[in-house]
Formats: C-alpha cells, structure tokens, sequence
C-alpha cells in the first residue's frame, strides 16, 4: 500500500521536541523527507534527524522569527531534497507565566515575534517556494492552540499570538484560494499535550478539566498532520481542526 506521504518534502520548525517532533515522526512513518528546525535544542534536532534517518531527514538550526534564517533554511530544503510540498510553523513559546498588568513589553513581543510573526514570515517564505519548486503546489500547517478559541489567563501574550495565527491561516487561505493558488493553509488546536512545554506539576490540575481525562500526545497531533499535508484533504483550506480530548465540546 503506498505511504500517504509518498513523495513529499516537508519543513516541521520547533521540532527538536514536543509537538513537532511528534509531528516529524510521523511523516517520516509515511513516506516523507522532512527538514527539521529549532532555535535551540540543537543537540535534540541532531538526534532526531540520525534517528529517522539520514536519507529521510535533515536538521537545520533557525530562528523563525528571522527572515534570513528563513531564506536559509529554503535553500538547504531544495539543495538537499528538490522542492517543498508541506510547511507546518509549529515552533512557539508561551512567554512569561505573570498577571497581564506586569507583563514586560519585551516578553509580549518575544511571544508576538516567534508564535505570530515567524508564522508570517514561514507563510511567505513557504508559498515562494511551492511556486517556485512544486507548480505552486502544497500544505501550510499551524499549529495554533485551543488557547486561540477562548483566554488563556497565566500567559498575557499567548492568547493574543494563537488568536493571530488562527486569523492569520484564514488571510493566508483565502488570499491563495481567491488567485486560484493550489496551495491550502489550515490551522491546528491542540489542549494539553504532553510536552517540555506543559509543566508536570500542573498536570494534577489540569487533568480533571480534559472530558477524555488525559493529556494528548504528540503522536495524537501528528495523525491529523498527516491527513492535513496528504492529498487526502484537498478540498480543506482555511479550516481550524480541534484535538484537546473534549475541551471544547
Ligand atoms: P516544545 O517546547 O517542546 O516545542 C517548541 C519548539 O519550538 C522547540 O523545539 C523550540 O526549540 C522551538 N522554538 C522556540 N522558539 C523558536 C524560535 N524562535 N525559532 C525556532 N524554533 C523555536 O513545546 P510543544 O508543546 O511541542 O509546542 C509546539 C507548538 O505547539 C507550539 O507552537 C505551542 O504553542 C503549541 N501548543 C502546545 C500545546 C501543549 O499543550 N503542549 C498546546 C497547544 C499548542
């Protein structure tokens, strides 16, 4: 049976651990060469891609919140694997757990610049190259969270910068599909996943509040990637696609 990936190429940032690594994983499983980045953690990107394989997969260290590391990691893509099929903007950080009163506007835009403005800038740099190396083909994924839907009260500027990728996936989606670009953008929710992100002292707390009464894994994350990046899921674009384990049901 062909793999579901067969064939494709996709950047994952932020996905030395976590998420996107779970993300990485499984497109690997089906088929996949897949560019892995993080800004840190660089030892953890390493590991991953010799673990999935040197002909399936490459690490490369980037800031996405940097438009020249963005270039660079375009070009690694397309030197090493031929073109781009799938981007997921995945990488993101929470930012300081304070009252919204004393919030440092550094912290806020810390948390704009990677979680919102390195979206944008993966967005862009990500079409140019479906045009330029897929007959501007392709799948945009982010991963924005269930703390895009309602409030996230510890964190001041994470609502905020999830907020903004969801609206940001339905700009990105309608602008393409409007010019007859075949190229989708489709966001991504998660609740709780267990991940360096989720402190485990909080998990006793939090756990009650998850109907399915369990933190979600990476894996349950990357499944619905795969259906997002496969041709399988032509016909979605600009949709937000939920996996929390009932939070918002
Ligand atoms: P994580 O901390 O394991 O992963 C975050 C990744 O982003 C790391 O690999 C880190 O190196 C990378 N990163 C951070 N800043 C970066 C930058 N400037 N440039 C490039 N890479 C950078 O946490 P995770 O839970 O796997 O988070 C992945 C994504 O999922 C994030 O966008 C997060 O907001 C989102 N999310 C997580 C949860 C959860 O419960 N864990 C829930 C909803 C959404």
């Amino acid at each position: 049976m062909a793999k579901r990936l067969e064939n494709k190429v996709a950047i994952v940032t932020g996905s030395a651990s976590g998420i996107g690594s779970g993300i990485a994983k499984c497109f690997v499983r089906e088929g996949a060469k897949v560019v892995i980045t993080a800004n840190h953690n660089v030892s953890g990107g390493q590991k991953l891609a010799t673990e999935l394989g040197d002909d399936n997969a490459l690490f490369i260290q980037q800031n996405v919140a940097n438009v020249s590391d963005w270039e660079n990691v375009i070009n690694e893509t397309i030197n090493r694997f031929g073109k781009l099929d799938i981007l997921v903007n995945n990488a993101g950080i929470t930012g300081k757990l304070t009252p919204i009163e004393d919030e440092p506007l550094d912290d806020w835009q810390q948390v704009i610049d990677v979680n919102l403005t390195g979206n944008f800038l993966g967005i862009q740099a990500g079409i140019r190259a479906m045009k330029t190396t897929n007959k501007s083909e392709g799948s945009i994924i982010n991963i924005s969270s269930d703390a895009s839907l309602v409030g996230f009260p510890f964190a001041p500027a994470y609502s905020p910068s999830k907020g903004g990728t969801r609206l940001l996936t339905h700009s990105a989606a309608l602008s393409l599909a409007h010019r007859g670009i075949d190229i989708r953008v489709n966001s991504v929710h998660p609740g709780w996943i267990d991940t360096p992100m989720v402190p485990k002292d909080i998990y006793e707390e939090i756990i009650p509040e998850i109907p399915m009464g369990r933190l979600g894994t990476p894996q349950d994350i990357g499944e619905l990637c795969i259906y997002l990046a496969s041709d399988e899921s032509k016909y979605a674009t600009g949709a937000e696609f939920v996996v929390d384990g009932g939070i918002r049901a």
